[in-house]
């Protein structure tokens, strides 16, 4: 038997798809069609490292929509454009215990209380520089490519769904903007985060684009840089204190890891300098998160000994 690190961590990752296969609990999201006509028992569990080994389990080519995942990486290109100062006094770091699609700011500061609830990311996209609403898109989608180190592209029938059926992303974009937090035309600013969810990804993408975070903002294939050094780390703790929509504190107790999930069923979840985890699944739980990917990251992590306040 080969007892090689590498090959211990194939049979781990084999061993916990296996498990995870047998649960079909969960729904597929259904508040637009494209999403409730997906395959329900799709299901792939890449891990890559962050010198760019990718481990695979499943079916890691098949393309699912980012979705919420997209909103740590738009937040880190609005930081970049901006620098941390300002727009921190737009966007706030707090955990806000609300479901994500809350219309709400925090009474006190008036801001969206983090990044990755609607209300956040709705402004970082309205942060997103360039010249007119293609080049803002152009330039989210080149930088979600610079992460997967391949050209990703838009889902146009999701685009077009999350559009039509859209009215309470857009009244947090009306709301925004009456508070000043969003300037210019808050409905651009929605358009741009409905593109921006409804970008196709694979499993293995997700997976290099968590190693990417786990290498410092360096893709680990290419070689090329997608965030800064400072602003990997800013993003990483926003997503250790809010990614997992509320059920942040039950993922960082159990899982203990930075991750983002997303309704196509995809999670990503970074251990920095070390690997990027990612699970495609689209049943959900009431909170929206993967169940297989939410017990596929539990089971890793036990196994691994990944979780961040682990000593050996
Ligand atoms: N486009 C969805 C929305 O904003 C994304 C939801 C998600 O992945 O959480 O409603």
């Amino acid at each position: 038997e080969d007892t090689s690190p590498g090959n211990v961590v194939d049979r781990i990752i084999h061993e916990v798809y296996t498990l995870c296969r047998e649960n079909r609990a969960g729904e597929l999201a259904d508040y637009i069609p494209e999403l409730a006509a997906v395959e329900p028992d799709e299901f792939s569990l890449c891990v890559a490292t962050s010198d760019g080994y990718v481990y695979r389990a499943g079916n890691a080519d098949t393309e699912f929509t980012i979705q919420s995942i997209s909103k740590p990486l738009t937040y880190g290109l609005a930081l970049a454009d901006h620098g941390v100062d300002a727009v921190a006094r737009k966007i706030d770091v707090e955990p806000s215990g609300e479901p994500f699609n809350e219309i709400s700011l925090d009474p006190v500061t008036e801001r969206p209380r983090n990044p990755m609830i609607n209300a956040g990311a709705i402004t970082s996209a309205s942060l997103i520089q360039g010249a007119d609403p293609a080049e803002r898109f152009e330039r989210l989608r080149r930088c979600y490519s610079l992460y997967a180190g391949r050209d990703l592209e838009l889902n146009q029938d999701v685009y077009a769904s999350e559009s039509r059926t859209g009215h309470r992303n857009r009244a947090i974009g009306h709301m925004l903007r009456s508070f000043d937090i969003v300037s210019g035309d808050p409905d651009e600013a929605v358009d741009l985060y409905f593109r921006q969810c409804s970008i196709n990804v694979t499993c293995r993408d997700l997976a290099l684009m968590a190693a990417t975070l786990a290498n410092n903002g360096v893709n680990p294939l290419t070689r090329e840089r997608a965030l800064a050094p400072d602003l990997v780390e800013r993003v990483l703790s926003v997503m250790t204190s809010c990614g997992m929509y509320d059920a942040a504190g039950d993922w960082i107790t159990q899982v203990g890891l930075p991750a983002k999930s997303g309704v196509g069923g995809g999670v990503l979840a970074v251990l920095p300098g070390q690997i990027g985890i990612a699970v495609h699944s689209p049943r959900l739980d009431s909170h929206g998160n993967s169940v297989r990917g939410v017990q596929a990251c539990r089971e890793l992590s036990r196994t691994l000994e990944l979780h961040f306040m682990h000593v050996t």
